[in-house]
């Protein structure tokens, strides 16, 4: 079945990227649809009080966040469905998407599909914001004075453990190696931060707690034979910096991705010319930009994922228009 409308934009993702464009782009008075997919309003809505997002002095609740931001985008005109896109076809002038058997049309599209922290395995999902974080940054100043974990190696591990040695008690680094592959000048830092200490060869094999994080397991390799290699820890926070999957799956056989599987876009691949033509949002494929999360390895927050929706928003209306409207 084919939808007959032709929209202006289809945008993919109903999270602060997706309803940011989706918000600039009809107030710019184009037709605007969203598919904001099952986990409509994205990552925050598993969270509580996000206190670092500009505007709300007291901090905002999650899911009220992403609720204002799609009844904002709603309000100048965007349609918003709460259904998942299930095949995309992006090469020709016409950017088609379907959902099941129906097939929608659009002449631009924006990618905001986010990505999702790895986790352990070790059902530690349910201890989300009560204890285990994917977020040093949202979540570090809720841990002043606590005992605090973090697990991994590279950069990511390196900056989660510096920003809680800002506030918590006790910062242990636990790696499955006897060496991180994080940068030098990170480890660096790491190492001469009294605060943090690094439990090398180890892996966390038990998150325990019920409705609040209250002890790890850890399993430690390469020690003396007849020593136990089992140690339990009572923890207040653990941090999983193991890397995160973008949400390109859709996308990967159309579009150049990186190595990780993020979006690439004149921002992150450093394309002049895209930079030179006006659309630095714009991914491999003409007509096609991309932001937040699925774009972003690097800071992966609420603000900087709004701030590429708007970039991409004003990229599209560009490449539709010619020009930008007033804003
Ligand atoms: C527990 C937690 C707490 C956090 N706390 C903070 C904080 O305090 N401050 C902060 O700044 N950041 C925080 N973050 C990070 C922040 O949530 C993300 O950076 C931000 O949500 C990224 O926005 P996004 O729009 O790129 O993608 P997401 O929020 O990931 O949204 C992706 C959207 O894409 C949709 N989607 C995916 N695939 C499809 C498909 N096939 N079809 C249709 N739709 C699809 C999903 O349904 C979802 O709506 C937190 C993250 C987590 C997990």
């Amino acid at each position: 079945m084919v939808e007959e409308k032709k929209w202006d934009v289809i945008i993919i993702g109903g999270g602060p990227g997706g309803y940011t464009a989706a918000l600039y782009l009809s107030r710019a008075t184009l037709s605007v649809l969203v598919f904001a997919g099952v986990k409509a309003g994205g990552q925050l809505m598993n969270t509580t009080l996000v206190e670092n997002y500009p505007g709300f002095k007291d901090g905002v609740m999650g899911p009220d966040l992403m609720m204002n931001m799609e009844v904002q985008a709603k309000k100048f005109g965007a349609e918003v469905r709460y259904e998942n896109v299930t095949k995309v076809e992006m090469s020709g002038e016409t950017k088609k998407v379907w959902v099941g058997e129906k097939e929608i049309s659009a002449k631009a599209l924006i990618i905001s599909t986010g990505a999702s922290a790895k986790m352990l395995g070790l059902d530690e999902e349910k201890l989300m914001g009560k204890g285990v974080s994917t977020c040093a940054v949202c979540d570090a100043a809720f841990f002043k004075e606590k005992i605090t974990v973090v697990v991994g190696g590279g950069d990511a591990a390196m900056e989660d453990a510096l920003a809680l040695a800002k506030y918590a008690g006790e910062v242990y680094l636990i790696h499955r190696r006897d060496s991180f592959k994080a940068s030098k000048v990170m480890q660096e830092r790491v190492f001469g931060n009294p605060k943090i200490k690094v439990i090398w060869n180890s892996e966390v094999v038990e998150v325990n707690g019920e409705d609040k994080l209250k002890s790890i397991k850890i399993k430690s390799s390469g020690i003396d034979a007849g020593v136990d290699p089992y140690t339990t820890m009572s923890v207040d926070g653990l941090f999983l910096a193991i890397g995160h999957f973008p949400t390109t799956e859709l996308f990967k056989s159309q579009v150049d991705l990186d190595e990780k599987g993020f979006l690439k876009t004149g921002i992150t691949n450093g394309n002049a010319k895209l930079w030179l033509e006006g659309y630095p949002t714009m991914t491999s494929v003409s007509g096609v930009f991309g932001c937040g999360d699925v774009v972003d390895f690097k800071y992966k927050q609420a603000i900087t994922a709004a701030g590429m929706g708007c970039q991409a928003a004003l990229d599209a209306e560009k490449y539709l228009t010619g020009g930008t409207s007033s804003y």
